[in-house]
Order: C-alpha cells, then structure tokens, then sequence
C-alpha cells in the first residue's frame, strides 16, 4: 500500500492551533494587549467595532519590530521571549509560545504597521489567512498598531457560534480589565463603536481600581501586603462590608499574569470567615509574586492556570497575609500604628499621580510601599507570635502617651488613681478593679478593659475565649499534640442511643484534642481523660453534654466535622459571662486573644472586642 502520511500545509495547521488560542474576540484583544505589554509599551489603545468581530485595532507605543522581525512574528512557534527549554523555568514575559499571531493570521484579515524608534520608516504587513498579501514599508508611529477584521471569516462554522455582542463584548472588557489592573502604570483607552468606555490614566493600582470600579470603590479597599522567603502578596481586598451576591470583583495575579483559582479562592473566603453574609464575596485584587521557578505556566494555552510547586504554602500565606489586613482595617480608624502617616499618605501624595514618566520597576516598588502600612514584621513564619507582635504595639508606649495625654484624659485617669488608693492592693489582687491604667480589669465579671495606647478595648471575656479555643483546637487537629489529664476516677457518661451515635463519630477526633473517651456501648461511655490545659477543675461530664447540644445545632450550618467540633467544643468550654476572672486570667487572656489569627470576632460571629478612643470620647463628651 502507498504511503498515507503528509505533513499538513502551515495554513490549515496553524488553523488547527488557532482554535485552542483563538476562541472569540476576547481572546485576540488578550493576545495583542499582553505582546504590546511585553513590549514595553507605555500607552495603548482598544478600538472595537462591533464587539470586536469587525474590527479589534490595538494601537502601542512600545518596542516595535525591525522589517525581518515583523514578517517573522507571524510564524508559528516564531518567539523573542525565550530560546531554549530552560527559559520555560523563568518566565518574565506575557507571551512565550509564539503561537499568537500565527493563530489570529490563520483565521482573520490582519494588517500590521510597525516601527522601531531608532528607523524613520516602518513595515506594513497585510496577513489573510496565513498567505501574506502584502509586505512594504510605510510611514508610522514608533511602536505597533494591529487590525484585526473580520474574525473567523474563513472558517463560518466558527464565525456562528460567535455570541451576541454584548456577550462578547463582556468577554473583551474582563481580559481587558485583567490586564488593565495588573499593570496600572500603563495608560489605556478602550473604545467601542465610536464611545470611549475606558479612560485608565497612568497611576498606581488603588488609583487603577478606582477609575475601573468608580469613585465609591476608593473606601471600600484594605490594602494587603505581606512579603516571605518564598512569596510576596500585595494588593487590596474589599471590606467585609461591601461583600457582594455575585462574583466578577476578584482577581489573583500571579507574577502578574491573572490566574482562576478555586483553591485559592477558598483561601480567601476563608480568610473572611464570619466576617461576611452568607453566600457573599467579598472584592480582592491579588498580586502574589513568586520565583518562576516554582510555578508552571505552561498548563494551559490561553494561561489562566498555574501549578505551584507548592501550592498549600501559598494557600497558608494568602490567607494569613489577608486576615492580617483585616485585622489592621478593623481597628486602624480608632488606633494608631506607627505606620498611620503611610495609611493616609498615600491617598494624597500628589507625587505619585505622575507615574507617566516611571519605568515600570517602580511602580512594583511602590506596591510594596503599603508594606508601611502593616506593622513592619517579620512575616517569614507567620504564627502566633509574629501576630501578638503586631498586637503588642497597641500598648507600647501606654506610659509616655499618658504623660502628654490631653487634659480630659488627665482628669479621668487622676480620679481613677484616686480610688485606687482606697481600694488598695487586695483589689488588685483579686483583679477585680483597675488598680493601676495598666492592668485590666473587668465590669460585671463579663467585659475586661484593657488600656491601650489610644484609648482602651472592651473585651468580651466568653467571646474571645471561644475564638481562642477555636483556633487552638483546629491547630491540634493538625498537630496531634493534645495532652490529656488523666482522670483520677473515670466518669461514666450516658446518653440518649441518638447523642450516643453522634458522640461516636465524633469521638476520633475529639480524642485528638485531648480527651480520652472509650465507648463502653449501650449508650455509655467512659471519661478517662480530659485535655490538659484546658479544663482545669470543669465538670467534664456537663462539658460533653454541652459539646453534642453545640454539635448537633451547628450541623444545619454544614461545617466539616473537625470545624463542628471545634466550634461546639470551644463554645461549650470557654468561660462565660459572668465568671470572675484574677489579673493574671485576664492578662492570660488578651495576650492568647492577639496571637489569635483572627482575634475580632467569636466563631459565631460576635465581636470580640470593641475599641475606644480617647479622642472620640472627648468629642462625646463636649457635644
Ligand atoms: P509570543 O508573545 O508568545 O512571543 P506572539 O505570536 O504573540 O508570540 O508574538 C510573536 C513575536 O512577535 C513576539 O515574541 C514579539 O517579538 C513580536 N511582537 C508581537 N507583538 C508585538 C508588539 N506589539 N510589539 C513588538 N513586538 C511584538
Ligand atoms: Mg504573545
């Protein structure tokens, strides 16, 4: 039998790559943004017609291409980005399979007009179908211009399965929006039919978000910024408040390129855990920056996934670094970091509106400069202790701010020393009254004062005991270094045979924290053990009962299991209102509550603390 085999002709292979780079408009306005990105290019401009399947013409002041360049960007697998398989490990650009343009050539009408500053004279190509039809030199601006008419007018399957314009035109303006944000020192314009839609001056990227997302998006932004060894995250994310019903406000850059991540996602939600309405997402905008050689871009042709070498870690910081900046949001209108000046510098500081003339370096630089407005930290191993630290701060400097504090503060605190006097040690001891500014002290054996720098908090003693529970109780989960207190008499516990089927899926895990529970059957079980440190002198009977009524009403809530029993075990085992607590409880207490990673609210979503400012209180006081 002859041979069957032939090689097929560049145009219908190039069509067949096309279709995996080039499904609709939106795809090529990507395409031909990112190279005008790559190639440097300070000013670009969108011009659709029709939803871009008439006409897309990008128009950048960038690089340009010398006349051999410019015919040979049109061949397939034909790149300035990267030469051998090595450069696939360290990926700066956008592009770097040269497929681009090959693809939108095989099945569109292309011209191009290119000019490198250094030559008075440019080249046009006109490109249909793969065959060039002309190639000649032409006057132009320095930089490049594309116009791409009439795509899949070859092929007429796909030219129908186009969308409606405003479908497609939805697809245009998020890759648009997407490459827009992640580099905001570049200025665009987008046009559609004649209307300007888009008008993104150069600037930094809170000043990028606010020209997308409008005006009343400027005070809805938490900026976040935490660098590591292995990665740097910086960006903004939404106040818990502002927290949407539909998604379409959230963005993950990584090394600058926009990647889908449902499991970073997670991160996030997690991150905002409580602090939203159900079945609400919040805004984020996140650049995470990580050594390209711990991540793999070339899953997928058009880009928008990515393996990381690691991607658990990543998962870990992004959500530590975003509860951190939530955590300074929460109480940053009331307290004073040291970092404030940077907090509201940086809304005013006319300097950096003139970015135009910036290389693109600095503006990276400038993302970092919110670093400023976290407490400088060593953010390496994010952990308990680094968080007390930043929490530490609040205190630091109590005894010299009192010293130049306004009268009024003055007074209050004269009189408070004053009946300190009478009150004497004992007091003190028992922890019951505020001795010295310095110690906390508790109202109605249910709130703590605790004096900080700028005012004092008011803490709810069972609130933030649960959230300490909670986090400690998860942490044991992944560590399984429970110490148990053995009982000196085992208890016996019964239950109804509907708690006692309960009781024994969760007992895997609860012996986990601590407990060591043996399952006698016939709805008995055995107390051998409670957890150490946590149920000094408790009845561990009614703890249990206590845990499975928590259990059992939080199952409508369809948590995991381990996050179920967290929560009931903490709720059922913190203190409670009411309960007097000495100085050193209290003391214990705050500082647990602050190396907490996220200390605001209860895991049921209550406050855990409330702060107060000594400037507030005067304005209250004379109005
Ligand atoms: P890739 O971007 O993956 O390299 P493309 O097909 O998109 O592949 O582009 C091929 C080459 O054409 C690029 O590597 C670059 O050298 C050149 N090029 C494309 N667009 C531009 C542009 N707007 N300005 C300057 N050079 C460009
Ligand atoms: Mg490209």
């Amino acid at each position: 039998m002859a041979d069957i085999i032939q090689l097929l002709p560049d145009s219908i292979a190039n069509q067949i790559a096309a279709g995996e780079v080039i499904q609709r408009p939106a795809s090529v306005v990507k395409e031909l943004l990112e190279n005008a990105i790559d190639a440097g290019a300070t000013s670009i401009q969108v011009i659709l017609k029709d939803a871009g399947k008439a006409l897309i013409q990008i128009i950048d002041n960038g690089c340009g291409m010398s006349e051999t360049d410019a015919r040979m960007s049109f061949e397939r697998h034909a790149t300035s980005k990267i030469r051998d398989a090595k450069d696939l490990f360290c990926i700066k650009t956008m592009g770097f399979r040269g497929e681009a343009l090959a693809s939108i050539a095989a099945v569109a009408q292309v011209e191009m007009r290119t000019r490198q500053h250094i030559h008075d004279l440019g080249t046009r190509i006109v490109i249909e179908g793969s065959a060039v039809k002309t190639q000649e030199p032409c006057q132009a601006p320095s930089g490049t211009t594309f116009f791409i008419k009439n795509l899949f007018y070859n092929i007429p399957a796909r030219r129908n399965f186009l969308k409606s314009d405003s479908v497609e035109m939805r697809h245009i303006l998020d890759e648009f929006q997407r490459i827009a944000i992640a580099n905001p020192e570049v200025h665009f314009t987008l046009h559609h039919n004649n209307n300007e839609l888009f008008h993104l001056p150069s600037g930094n990227l809170r000043q990028r978000l606010v020209s997308i997302f409008g005006a009343q998006s400027n005070k809805k932004l938490v900026p976040v910024s935490e660098e590591t060894d292995v990665v740097r995250i910086n960006g903004f994310v939404g106040k818990p408040e502002f927290g949407k019903k539909t998604r379409g406000e959230q963005f993950f850059f990584v090394n600058n390129r926009f990647i889908k991540s449902a499991y970073l996602h997670h991160a996030i939600m997690s991150a905002f855990e409580n602090l939203l309405p159900d079945d609400a997402y919040p805004m984020y905008v996140l650049f995470i920056d990580i050594d390209p050689s711990r991540i793999d871009i070339n899953v997928h042709p058009t880009k928008q996934e990515i393996k990381f070498d690691d991607e658990r870690l990543v998962y870990h910081y992004l959500r530590v670094s975003v509860r951190h900046a939530l955590g300074q949001y929460a109480v940053m209108p009331s307290l004073d970091f040291d970092a404030e000046p940077t907090f509201t510098g940086y809304e005013t500081a006319a300097g950096r509106q003139n970015k135009e003339t910036k290389p693109a370096a600095d503006n990276r630089s400038e993302k970092s400069d919110w670093g400023r407005i976290t407490p400088p930290q060593n953010f390496a191993a994010p952990n308990a202790s680094s968080n007390l630290q930043n929490w530490k701060k609040l205190y630091e400097g109590l005894e010299e701010n009192d010293g130049d504090a306004p009268e009024s503060a003055q007074a209050s605190i004269t009189i408070e020393s004053a009946a300190t006097e009478t009150e004497t040690e004992s007091a003190t001891e028992q922890g019951t009254f505020g001795g010295s500014q310095k110690l906390p002290y508790q109202i109605h054996n249910t709130y703590i004062v605790s004096h900080i720098k700028s005012g004092f908090l008011l803490i709810d003693q069972q609130a933030a005991h649960e959230r300490i529970l909670y986090e400690r109780y998860l942490e044991l989960f992944e560590k399984k270094e429970a110490g148990t207190q053995q009982e000196l008499f085992p208890r016996t516990l019964r239950v109804s045979p509907a708690d006692a089927e309960v009781l024994r899926e969760m007992l895997p895990q609860i012996n986990m924290l601590g407990f060591d529970i043996q399952d006698f059957g016939a709805d008995t079980f055995v107390i051998h053990g409670t957890p150490a440190d946590v149920f000094a002198g408790d009845d561990s009977q009614k703890t249990i009962e206590k845990l499975l009524e928590q259990f059992k009403s939080n199952l409508e809530l369809k948590l995991d299991l381990r996050d179920n029993i967290a929560r009931s075990l903490a709720r059922s085992a913190a203190i409670k209102r009411g309960k007097v607590l000495t100085v050193l409880e209290m003391q214990e207490l705050i500082d647990k509550l602050f190396a907490c990673q996220m200390p605001f609210k209860s895991p049921t979503g209550r406050n855990c603390f409330i702060t107060f400012d000594l400037d507030e209180l005067r304005r209250k006081f004379e109005s």
